[in-house]
């Protein structure tokens, strides 16, 4: 079977076919963060649900160009500029590092490339350029250079391809910004945003005076940079369907890059949100959690995983203390499992069995479908406790299981899967424990289990040694 994937642009599930025609490269673009704050986990569902999509093309053996945009000049990024006196890139690299970090604790596979907005403003000047030449964009009277929705779709373009719009309708009540007061139309968008003195010393020269790129033209320009003017998929959470992507689709398309009859993108992914009883999980609604207060807690970046990697990416889900709970059980159920099977197999690898593996790309192949998948997994996961507990598994068995898990990690980054978890510290504890009860020193390694157990873990005696669990 193919890999089918939903796409909002055709509403529909579709077979996905790469753009090269050997079928094997694929480039993929996901809108990243704007590095102003550190982000909360709603944002990071959608670039774990981007890790996803990433980790399974991998895993389907195709050969991945993965982007992420970081948007490192945006106006509350300039505000928070001005109010602390740093320079742009002191301000916006505390929050890009913090960015790449918490990528890393969620085992998110890092992209290709990461590109920074004020890295590409050549390039992004360069594609402004070519709207103003098709007439498609305008200078406004104060330098600001806009994109006109009218001229777009006078030129037979289609301005409303992820969602229906109503024209008369659009963007009506729309706040128009201060500084947008001298465009000609409400609906149409800032390109280049003349210089304003809060920006302060965040500007640029350009062909219109000095300024700022808006945010929509960023992703066209880099995107078109590093994987072409068509390529294969673009995603993003669903809040950015419009207007940033159907923006980014007018800018792209209306430059007239592409090859005659080809698209900017041939499909685009959008990821639901991740809810607090019932809302969206926003700064703005203030009930959000950044990955360091969820650490802080006890919470482990693997197990927030689990929990973000729960439901379909077009489902909406709640997130809860009880989700993380049900994440970390699940998560010693498959440990345990796995902790046994190492010790069955005692380093016998096999080849990984087929049932399984087979099963799981089954489920994903289904538009990711990833609910179906744990079901596989823990179905598995059950199965093989049972021949475990009635001695039927073969160490031939165990190693031809622990490498079909191999195979379902590589795309569930999970990580670490099986072994023991446990913090450095702990482990050093065990090995003092070993020494003791060598030593004859019943007491100590006694006092040390104990120490152990406080923490919240057991020792396990297994025919390999003994192993940390949790308790
Ligand atoms: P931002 O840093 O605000 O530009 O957002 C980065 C990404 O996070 C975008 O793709 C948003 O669509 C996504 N996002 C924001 N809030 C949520 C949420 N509650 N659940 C899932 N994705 C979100
Ligand atoms: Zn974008």
């Amino acid at each position: 079977m193919a890999l089918r994937l939903f796409n909002t642009l055709s509403r529909s599930v579709e077979d996905f076919i790469p753009l090269d025609p050997a079928g094997r490269a694929v480039g993929m673009y996901c809108c990243g963060p704007t590095v102003y704050d550190y982000g909360h986990i709603g944002n990071f569902r959608t670039f774990v649900f981007a890790d996803l999509v990433r980790r399974y093309l991998d895993f389907r053996g195709y050969a991945v160009t993965h982007v992420m945009n970081i948007t490192d000049v945006e106006d509350k990024i300039i505000a928070r500029v001005r109010q602390t006196g740093l320079s742009l890139r002191e301000y916006t690299g505390k929050y890009e590092q913090a960015f790449l970090e918490d990528l890393d604790l969620l085992f998110c596979r890092r992209p290709t490339h990461l590109p920074r907005a004020t890295e590409h403003i050549e390039g992004i000047i360069d594609l402004i350029g070519k709207l103003l030449a098709r007439g498609l964009a305008y200078v406004a009277g104060d330098g600001s250079v806009y994109f006109s929705i009218s001229k777009y779709r006078g030129a037979g373009c289609c301005y409303g391809q992820l969602v229906n719009l109503n024209f008369d309708e659009m963007r009506v009540g729309e706040r128009v910004k201060e500084d947008e007061y001298a465009k000609e139309a409400v609906a149409d968008f800032a390109l280049w945003k003349r210089r304003v003195p809060e920006d302060g010393a965040v500007f640029w020269p350009s062909p219109w005076g000095e300024g700022r790129p808006g945010w929509h033209i960023e992703c066209s320009a880099m995107s078109i940079r590093l994987l072409g003017p068509s390529f294969d998929l673009h995603l993003g959470g669903e809040d950015l369907v419009f207007p940033h992507h159907e923006d980014e689709i007018a800018q792209s398309e209306g430059a007239g890059v592409q090859a005659p009859g080809k698209r900017f993108v041939k499909h685009w992914m959008h990821g639901a949100h991740l809810l607090v009883e019932g809302k969206k999980m926003s700064k703005s609604l203030g009930n959000f959690f950044t990955l360091r207060d969820l650490l802080g807690k006890g919470w482990s970046g693997r197990e927030i995983r689990r929990v973000l990697l729960s439901s379909h990416y077009r489902e909406t889900f709640n997130f809860s203390t009880e989700g993380l709970q049900s994440a970390r059980a699940s998560l010693a159920r498959l440990d345990e499992c796995l902790g046994k099977l190492r010790d069955l197999a005692a380093g016998n690898a096999g080849e990984p069995e087929e049932g399984v593996v087979r099963e799981f790309i089954e489920a994903l192949d289904d538009d990711l479908n990833i609910a179906a998948a744990w079901g596989v997994v823990f179905g598995w996961v059950k199965e093989l406790n049972r021949q475990l507990a009635e001695g039927t598994l073969t160490p031939a068995k165990a190693g031809a299981a622990l490498a079909a898990w191999g195979r379902i990690d590589s795309v569930l980054g999970l990580g670490g899967g099986g072994g023991t978890e446990a913090p450095p510290e702990l482990v050093a504890l065990l090995a003092d424990r070993q020494a003791a009860r060598k030593a004859k020193d019943f007491k100590r390694s006694d006092a040390l289990r104990d120490q152990i157990k406080a923490a919240g873990w057991v020792i396990e005696d297994t025919p390999s040694g003994p192993k940390l669990k949790k308790a």
